[in-house]
């Protein structure tokens, strides 16, 4: 499994907004991107933070549904259907969102997770 770099996963959550403020300048807190793949992201305008979950492989082996949900998400670009989960956030206690490459044309965007709304 590639690591990801704090870089790319700052760059990427700049497509979603904060929960709080809206913003969508946010930060990793570099103390936390461990190998257990559970990091910290912070918003840079209100300073909420967030849980960044990296470890994809692991939570797709434990969690029968994603493989099928990932299967059932269309490409805003190519509308195709299928994509690789790369990391995932818990922007609240009731908004998840997935980063996911398009397995056609490798197009990233975020999607909103319905799986966890009924935790
Ligand atoms: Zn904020
Ligand atoms: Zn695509």
């Amino acid at each position: 499994m590639s690591m990801l770099s704090i870089t790319e996963v700052e760059q990427r959550m700049s497509q979603v907004n904060c929960a709080i403020c809206r913003s969508n300048r946010f930060g990793i807190d570099s103390r936390t991107a461990t190998q257990d793949g559970e990091w910290k992201a912070i918003c840079r305008d209100c300073y909420y933070t967030f849980p960044v979950h990296t470890n994809m492989e692991f939570y797709v082996n434990t969690q029968p549904d994603v493989p099928y949900r990932l299967k059932a998400i269309a490409c805003p670009k190519c509308e195709r259907y299928g994509v690789t989960l790369d990391f995932r956030i818990n922007m609240s206690v009731r908004e998840s969102i997935y980063f996911v490459t398009c397995t056609h044309c490798r197009h990233q965007f975020p999607e909103r997770s319905s799986l966890e709304a009924f935790e």
